[in-house]
C-alpha cells in the first residue's frame, strides 16, 4: 500500500504528493531484459513499487517515487513491452523520444554483460540529441572483475558508464547520487517559459474513428498548414495548422499518416504513439465516433488524458450518420455514466467529412487551454473556502472536528490545489470541495487536482 508522505516524512491523506509539489523526473529506457525493473526496485529500496495503476488502462508508463539523501524525485519507467524482433528498435527509440520530451533527465540502461548492441546504438543516438541530462547506467556488473567491460561502453558517446548491479546493489548509491547531480531540483516546464509558441494539440482516438480526416479538413480549410514559425523549430513528426486565427502545434501527426497495420502489435504501437502525443501537448483533442456506442477503447484513452493532467475537448465525429434514433441512444450512453469522469470537457459534434462545427474545434480548445492555466489568487480561494467550511464543515471523525486550516493553489497546467488540515478530511468531504471548486471557478475543459496535507 502506498503511503505519501509530506516533507516531514508524516502521511498525507490524500493523493500522490507529486501532485502536491512537483518533483523532477528521471526517465528509464533501454532493451527488454537488460535490468531496468531490477535497478529501480534497486534504487527505490523496494521489490514492487507502482504507483499509478489504473485498472483498465493500458500501463506502457509507470511512475515510482524516489527519495535519495532527502531528495525526491520521480523515477518514469517506459519500459515493460516485448514488441517482435523487427520493431524493437523502432519502439525502444520512440520510448527514448518520450522520454527527452517530457522527463527532466533520462537513465538508458545496459546490459554491461552483453555490451552495446544494435538496438542500444539506435538510441544513443538518439539520446546524444537531447536537451536533458542523460546518464549511462552499465548493469549486472555483479563484481570488480566486470567493470573492464563498461570501458567499450563509452563509444555509445553518452560520457561516463556507471557500473552497476542491481541484483546485487553495488553501485547503485554512485548511481544515485550522479542522477541527483545531474537532475533540476524542480521539473522544467516542458510546455516552453509562459507559453510561447504555437499551443500543442494531441489527436487522440481509438483507430478508424476519423483523425487523419479531420486533420485534413482542418489543415485542407484553411488552407494553410504553416511550415515555418518564426523563433519555433518545428519537430517533423508535427504538424503546424492554423485555425481561427491561431497557429497549433498538432503533435505527432506524422504517426497518423504513417500507418502501422501489422497483424502484431499494431494495437500496441497505437497506444504507445497515444501515450507519447498525450504527454507532449497541452490539449488533448478526442475524438469519439458518435455513430457507434462508446467503447472501453474510449474510455481508455480518456483516462490516459486525464491521468496525464491535459487540457481536454471531446469532438463526437461521424455526426453526419447520427439519425434521431442514434442521438437518443448516445444520450441514454451519457445518462448511464459514460464520460461521467469527464463531464468537465466541452463537447463538439462535428463531422471530419463534412466540414460540420470543425469551425468550433479551436475555440474549445482555447477555453479548454484557458482553464488548464488558471491561477486563482491564495486571497480569493481562502475567503471562497472558508465560508464554504463555515456552512459545510468537514464531518466529525473519531469524535474530532477536522479543520481546514488553509488552501493554496500549488501548481497550473492542471490547476493543482493543497488543503493544509488538521485531522484527516474523508474522500467524500475532498470530493465535495472539487466538486465546488469547479461551480465557483469554472475549469472547463480542465482536469483539477486536490491533495490534503495533514498538520499534526
Ligand atoms: P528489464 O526487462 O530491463 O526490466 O530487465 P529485468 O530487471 O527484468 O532483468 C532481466 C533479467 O536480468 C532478470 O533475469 C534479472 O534477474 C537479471 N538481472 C537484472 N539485473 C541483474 C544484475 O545486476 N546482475 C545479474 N547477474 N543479473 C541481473
Ligand atoms: P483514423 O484511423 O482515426 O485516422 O480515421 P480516418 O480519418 O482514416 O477515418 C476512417 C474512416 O472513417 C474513413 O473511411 C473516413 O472517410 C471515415 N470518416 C472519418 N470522419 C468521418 C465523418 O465525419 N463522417 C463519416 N461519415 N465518415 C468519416
Amino acid at each position: 500500500e502506498f503511503v505519501a508522505t509530506d516533507d516531514e516524512g508524516r502521511a498525507i491523506a490524500g493523493l500522490d504528493p507529486d501532485q502536491v509539489v512537483a518533483t523532477p523526473v528521471l526517465a528509464v529506457v533501454g532493451r527488454p531484459n537488460v535490468g531496468k525493473s531490477t535497478l529501480v526496485n534497486r534504487m527505490l529500496g523496494r521489490r514492487e513499487a507502482v504507483v499509478q495503476d489504473v485498472p483498465g488502462v493500458t500501463r506502457d508508463r509507470v511512475v515510482y517515487d524516489g527519495l535519495w539523501n532527502g531528495r525526491r524525485f520521480k523515477l518514469m519507467d517506459t519500459g515493460g513491452w516485448e514488441p517482435d524482433a523487427n520493431g524493437l528498435q523502432a519502439v525502444v527509440a520512440q520510448q527514448a523520444e518520450t522520454a527527452m520530451r517530457t522527463a527532466d533527465a533520462v537513465m538508458l540502461v545496459v546490459d554491461a554483460s552483453v555490451g552495446a548492441t544494435a538496438t542500444d546504438q539506435a538510441v544513443a543516438r538518439v539520446l546524444r540529441r537531447s536537451d536533458v541530462p542523460v546518464l549511462l547506467a552499465a548493469t549486472k556488473v555483479d563484481d570488480d572483475r566486470l567493470n573492464s567491460d563498461t570501458t567499450e561502453l563509452w563509444r555509445l558517446g553518452l560520457g561516463e558508464p556507471h557500473p552497476v548491479s542491481g541484483l546485487h546493489g553495488r553501485g547503485s548509491g554512485d548511481l544515485l547520487d550522479a542522477i541527483l547531480d545531474v537532475l533540476p531540483e524542480t521539473p522544467r516546464d516542458t510546455f516552453g517559459a509562459g507559453g510561447s509558441g504555437p499551443r500543442r494539440v494531441a489527436l487522440v482516438g481509438k483507430p478508424n474513428v476519423g483523425k487523419s480526416s479531420l486533420i485534413n479538413k482542418l489543415s485542407g480549410e484553411t488552407r494553410s498548414v504553416v511550415h515555418e514559425v518564426a523563433g519555433t523549430t518545428v519537430d517533423p513528426v508535427d504538424s503546424l495548422v492554423e485555425l481561427d486565427g491561431d497557429v497549433w502545434r498538432f503533435v505527432d501527426t506524422a504517426g497518423l499518416r504513417r500507418r502501422v497495420r501489422t497483424a502484431s502489435g499494431t494495437e500496441y504501437y497505437a497506444s504507445l504513439r497515444t501515450s507519447s502525443a498525450i504527454d507532449a501537448a497541452e490539449v488533448a483533442l478526442m475524438l469519439i465516433d458518435a455513430s457507434e456506442p462508446i467503447t472501453e477503447q474510449d474510455q481508455r484513452v480518456i483516462n490516459q488524458i486525464v491521468e496525464s493532467g491535459r487540457a481536454l475537448v471531446i469532438l463526437f465525429n461521424k455526426w453526419d450518420l447520427v439519425d434521431e434514433d442514434r442521438r437518443h441512444e448516445l444520450e441514454r450512453e451519457l445518462d448511464r455514466g459514460e464520460l461521467q469522469s469527464v463531464r468537465w470537457a466541452e463537447r463538439v459534434n462535428v463531422s471530419a467529412l463534412t466540414g460540420r462545427a470543425t469551425r468550433r474545434v479551436a475555440p474549445a480548445m482555447r477555453r479548454a487551454l484557458e482553464s488548464w492555466d488558471t491561477r486563482i489568487p491564495t486571497g480569493r480561494l481562502n475567503g471562497w473556502l472558508s465560508d464554504l467550511v463555515a456552512a459545510t464543515p468537514p464531518p466529525v471523525r473519531g469524535g474530532k472536528q477536522p479543520k481546514i486550516l488553509f488552501a493554496t493553489q500549488a501548481q497550473t497546467r492542471p490547476p493543482t490545489f493543497v488543503l493544509f488540515t488538521s485531522g484527516f478530511l474523508e474522500a467524500g468531504y475532498r470530493r465535495f470541495v472539487e466538486r465546488r471548486l469547479r461551480e465557483e471557478f469554472g475549469f472547463a475543459g480542465s482536469p483539477i487536482r486536490l491533495s490534503v496535507r495533514v498538520r499534526e
